[in-house]
């Protein structure tokens, strides 16, 4: 019940627009988004390669209404494409369709997307376009495909997987036929039984059997996910089939589980941590309740610190 509230709080413009514009609402974010600026998400970035870890960068914001917020986004992330090269950080970006203009213009999205991962084959750097709600995910897919086609594009820009939807299995046999990399997680948004798995015990045995699919694949994916047990079964079918630690890595979001963050690191994984920043960190911030309410003790102990 929880989740569904959260997850409905987490489409609401109104209090959306309070939250974001509050003093409060940006000091209980900071557990889980790395401030609203530039800076302070490659100071976090610095932290966290220093800590071992690798990281993906995320330009809070999605659903754009207006060109010149798509291009706003766009123009962010070639700074951000420019900042990790000058620093030397181990860093990528990720990003959402829908933060590039999707709803409003296509072409423009296609032509933004596109300008981003050029650049990010220029600097030889990697773009993952997120995954968002079923509405989004046969285009999304189709624009990855597209763009992972044209010249110069092989293994720069990847996927989402999300192991809740029914018709995962057969877009991951698709993704893996054109050579293209994946995050797997278990998926965020809330969809109905027809398209997704409902119980968790569905949509983990998914988990497991499609990183069994990814693992062998030979191509440098992503196991994003918190559930020590889905790890768990990523690391026992690694070492049982001999697949080389550097060839896959783990994922987990910023704030969320550090130790396990830590240990998997000091035990010789591979581990990316996606960092969100910005002014827009609502609707992000509202997904995590959702998957964990008990985090909103976390956030309201910040409130206090
Ligand atoms: C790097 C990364 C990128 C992602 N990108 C996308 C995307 O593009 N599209 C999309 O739909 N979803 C995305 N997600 C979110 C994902 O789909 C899940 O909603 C989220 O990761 C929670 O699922 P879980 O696998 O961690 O395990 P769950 O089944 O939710 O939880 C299992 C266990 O993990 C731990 N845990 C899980 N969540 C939390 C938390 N918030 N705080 C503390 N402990 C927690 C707890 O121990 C919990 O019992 C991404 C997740 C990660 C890690």
């Amino acid at each position: 019940m929880l989740r569904a509230l959260f997850i409905s709080l987490s489409e609401s413009r109104s209090l959306r627009a309070i939250a974001e514009k509050s003093a409060i609402g940006r000091r209980i974010s900071t557990r889980f988004v790395a401030g609203t600026q530039v800076e302070d998400v490659l100071r976090a970035t610095k932290a966290i390669n220093q800590a071992g870890a690798t990281v993906s960068i995320d330009n809070l914001g999605e659903n754009v209404t207006n060109v010149e917020e798509a291009r706003e986004s766009a123009g962010l992330y070639h700074q951000l494409l420019d900042d990790i090269a000058r620093l030397g950080l181990k860093a990528n970006i990720s990003l959402k369709l829908t933060h590039m203009g999707l709803d409003i213009d296509e072409k423009l999205a296609r032509e933004l997307v596109a300008g981003l991962v050029a650049k990010a084959a220029s600097l030889k750097s990697f773009v993952r376009v997120d995954m968002e709600g079923s509405p989004y995910t046969q285009r999304t897919l189709e624009f990855v495909h597209e763009l992972h086609r044209q010249p110069g594009n092989g293994g720069v820009v990847g996927a989402v997987i999300q192991s809740y939807m029914r018709r995962s299995e057969r877009d991951v046999e698709e993704l893996l036929a054109a050579g293209i990399r994946i995050r797997l997680c278990k998926g965020a948004y809330k969809e109905p039984p027809e398209i997704a798995y409902q119980k968790k015990s569905e949509v983990d045995a998914n988990y497991v059997k499609l990183t069994r699919m990814l693992l062998k694949s030979g191509i440098y994916h992503g196991i994003a996910t918190h559930d020590p047990s889905m790890i768990e079964a990523a690391i026992a079918f690694a070492r049982r089939e001999n697949i080389a630690p550097e060839s896959f890595e783990f994922q987990m979001l910023y704030g969320i589980r550090r130790d396990l963050q830590q240990k998997l690191v000091r035990d010789g994984w591979r581990m990316r941590v996606y960092i969100p920043f910005g002014t827009e960190w609502y609707p992000y911030l509202m997904r995590r309740l959702a998957e964990r309410p008990a985090n909103l003790l976390f956030l309201l102990k910040n409130i206090f610190r």
